[in-house]
């Protein structure tokens, strides 16, 4: 279909923060202590570091395994997957909150009394670029280049750890290739699914029961 040629702009003109924008962080949670932070690359958190022997939590220093990560990403993606799957449309309109579980309303306005958003669905090219942000995340060539969307604003840059040398994230990705390239292969999978049935993307589904 020419679904895939609706994203070309948008692979070669803008940047990443741009692109991903409206996307959701990926949230990992520590096995150990239980506690939950936002993973975004090889970059300086106060929540985690990435060491030359893989990902650890601040918390308590666990030290994650490859499978502890990709498996809650692969679980972070299948939430997704099923939330374009339930066709959730919700209002534009943060003080509206509506949301409504109806399948094929595309950018309507809102039924609420008396509002004036618009309702829209989590779509697939939504889905397929939420996927395209989770594979960034384990990209090398985008961690060296720190090419990778921000998890922060700006306005609140102050509170973040001192910054990771542009050396020593060359370092640290090349230290932990393997530890990227299992979790990029998860997201992989989905993602090739994903792009050759941009619109019809039944089989995923299936899968997931
Ligand atoms: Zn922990
Ligand atoms: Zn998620
Ligand atoms: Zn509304």
């Amino acid at each position: 279909g020419n679904g895939i040629n609706g994203l070309e702009p948008l692979e070669s003109t803008i940047s990443d923060t741009e692109r991903f924008k409206d996307v959701a962080n990926f949230r990992l949670s520590c096995p150990n202590c239980s506690c939950s932070f936002d993973f975004g690359g090889i970059i300086a958190s106060s929540d985690y570091t990435v060491c030359p022997n893989g990902l650890q939590c601040r918390k308590c220093d666990h030290l994650f395994t490859p499978l502890q990560i990709s498996c809650q990403l692969e679980r972070c993606i299948r939430s997704h997957i099923s939330l374009y799957y339930a066709g959730w449309i919700q209002c534009d309109d943060p003080t509206c909150g509506d949301a409504t579980r109806q399948v094929s309303v595309f950018g309507k306005l809102c039924l609420n009394n008396g509002c004036t958003g618009v309702r829209y669905k989590y779509s697939d090219k939504m889905l397929y670029n939420q996927l395209l942000y989770f594979d960034s995340l384990f990209d090398c060539e985008k961690n060296k280049k720190l090419e990778l969307k921000p998890l922060r604003h700006i306005d609140d840059a102050h509170s973040s750890p001192e910054k990771l040398s542009e050396a020593s994230i060359k370092v640290l990705t090349e230290q932990n290739r393997r530890l990227l390239e299992i979790n990029r292969s998860v997201v992989q999978k989905y993602l090739s699914d994903c792009g050759r049935r941009y619109v019809d993307m039944g089989r995923i589904f299936d899968f997931m029961q």
